[in-house]
């Protein structure tokens, strides 16, 4: 008898891995397929500043429209597409569409937005590009990964003659830290182009202001895993003290992710947070609605009534 539970066991697991396994050949497929058939989609969510209760950009975050299966979030693929090295390719067209959405709200009236793109440490580490995918979407030569990202950011600014001022792109620390010297180099010439440079979800990884001091880095985003419980934990309500406090000493403007309260807003406004990011203003938009929300007048906040001081 145990015996052949034992193998049903076996059969079951079996099966469920198969299951898994095509699943996650599917997706990838479905992966390699998404950028040409225009599936992937960038979100916009508002970044607020403190003081004034201004709106001074919004975060590019990705989605994906996958056919059957209803919009996706970054989290489900994004490791898949930089497994499969695709994720070069997506970032391209992640910092492309960016800037296409600054020059349209610039067209359309609405001003000059600031966006920030997320880019992943891979593609500034130096694995070769899929070339064949790079020839079809791009009419210009393949360069090396690192040269290529850089050249492809410059591309994308000049091609829709954005000021580089307005785009922000953001690493977490992590991948700061595993491609740390091949990085320092690229951020110093991004940053000649004018574009800012934040650490997104800070604090999570093991990298210590000593690297901010060291990079060309403008902004640090403090992970929501210490936001979520700055009002009731103390050691994430010390942390966040401290960062704020070391960061504005290298002169680094601090921005917290997350922040879904009025009490977690009131707490970072009076430890001087510069802005902040999170669910309590706005969640990740469509562009339509990020317009309507600047053109409403509501660049200038009004929602919380504790923003107005
Ligand atoms: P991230 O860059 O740290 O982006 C912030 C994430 O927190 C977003 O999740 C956002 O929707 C979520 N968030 C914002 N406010 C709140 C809040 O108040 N409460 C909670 N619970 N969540 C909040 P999303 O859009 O699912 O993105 C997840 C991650 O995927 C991003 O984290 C980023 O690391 C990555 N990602 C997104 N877009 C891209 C992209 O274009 N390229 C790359 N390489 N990574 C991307
Ligand atoms: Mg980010
Ligand atoms: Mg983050
Ligand atoms: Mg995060």
């Amino acid at each position: 008898r145990s015996k052949e539970a034992g193998r049903d066991t076996y059969r079951f697991f079996t099966a469920e891995m198969n299951a898994r396994a095509i699943e996650k050949l599917d997706q990838e497929n479905a992966l390699r397929r998404a950028l040409d058939l225009n599936e992937f989609v960038l979100y916009y969510q508002p970044k607020v500043e403190l003081s004034m209760g201004r709106i001074t950009g919004v975060e590019a975050l990705i989605r994906w429209r996958r056919p059957g299966h209803g919009l996706i979030a970054p989290l489900e693929f994004i490791s898949v597409l930089e497994q499969t090295g695709l994720i070069s390719e997506v970032g391209a067209w992640v910092i492309e569409s960016a800037c296409k959405q600054i020059s349209k709200w610039r067209r359309s009236g609405i001003g000059e937005i600031p966006v920030s793109v997320n880019v992943s440490g891979r593609q500034f580490s130096q694995g070769t590009l899929n070339q064949d995918i790079i020839r079809a979407t791009q009419e210009n030569d393949v360069h090396p990964e690192l040269l290529e990202f850089e050249l492809q950011t410059e591309r994308a600014l000049r091609e829709n003659s954005i000021d580089s001022d307005l785009l922000e792109l953001e690493m977490t620390e992590s991948s700061l830290m595993t491609h740390a010297k091949k990085t320092a180099g690229i951020l110093q010439r991004l940053k000649l182009l004018g574009i800012r440079i934040s650490i997104d979800d800070f604090g999570t990884g093991y990298s210590s202001l000593a690297y901010v001091r060291r990079l060309p880095i403008d902004v640090l985003k403090i992970d929501r895993s210490f936001i979520a419980e700055i009002t009731t934990n103390s050691a994430d309500a010390a942390i966040t003290t401290a960062i704020i406090e070391m960061a504005h000493s290298l002169n680094v403007k601090v921005v917290a992710e997350g922040v879904e309260t009025v009490e977690q807003l009131d707490f970072l406004r009076e430890r001087g947070c510069d802005e902040i990011q999170g669910y309590y203003f706005a969640r990740p938009l469509p562009a339509h609605e990020i317009a309507k929300l600047l053109l409403s007048g509501n660049r200038f906040l009004k929602p919380a009534q504790s923003l107005i001081v």
